[in-house]
């Protein structure tokens, strides 16, 4: 099987590509950026994935441009739900390019976080898979999240301490008095 998987970050991609490879699956990783803020972060997370992959073999295809301002428009005024807007964007994203490329599957490192909403993303993976017509690859990767993260710190990755737009930036490192 073919599969084309979304990238977050080389940290989280370390457990789904050796498991998927180890299944005898055939991984072309996905490097979405809108979402990461600002853009040096966003240079910084690619270049490390870009390193790993490249020590691995895995062909990564990185998304041109960087629409910060089309985020922050479709977030607008839906701050509290922007997460799903994002897995949205990220998923259908993947599942165009799957489509276009003729891979059997499409899937998403965000299955492998703790910190995301699992189940959100499942379902909108899944719904986008039925409409786009390319299956949504669906496992359950956080029970490598111990052994991803192990890793990732063996191999000296740049790991970034927020999710990604400015928003968890913010909820990161901003302290009400
Ligand atoms: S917190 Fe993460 S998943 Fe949620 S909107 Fe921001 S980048 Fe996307």
């Amino acid at each position: 099987m073919k599969l084309l998987l979304h990238i977050c970050c080389g940290p989280c991609a370390v457990y789904p590509v050796d498991t998927l490879q180890a299944g005898g699956i055939e991984v072309m990783g996905f490097f979405y950026r809108h979402n990461i803020h600002p853009y040096t972060e966003c240079l910084k997370r690619q270049l490390t994935l870009e390193a790993w992959a490249g020590d691995i073999d895995l062909r990564v295809i990185i998304q041109p441009g960087y629409d910060l301002e089309g985020f922050i428009q479709r977030a607008a005024f839906r701050e509290a739900d922007r997460c799903a807007i994002c897995y949205h964007d990220r998923l259908k994203a993947t599942a165009l390019l799957a489509r276009r490329g003729k891979f059997d599957a499409f899937s998403s490192t965000l299955l492998y976080s703790k910190f995301q909403k699992h189940d959100r993303i499942r379902d909108i993976g899944e719904a986008l898979g039925g409409q786009m017509g390319v299956p949504f690859y669906y496992e359950d990767f956080r029970k490598g999240w111990k052994a991803g993260i192990t890793r990732s710190k063996q191999m000296g990755m740049y790991r970034q301490p927020y999710c990604g737009c400015i928003y968890s930036e913010k909820e990161r490192y901003y302290k009400p008095a």
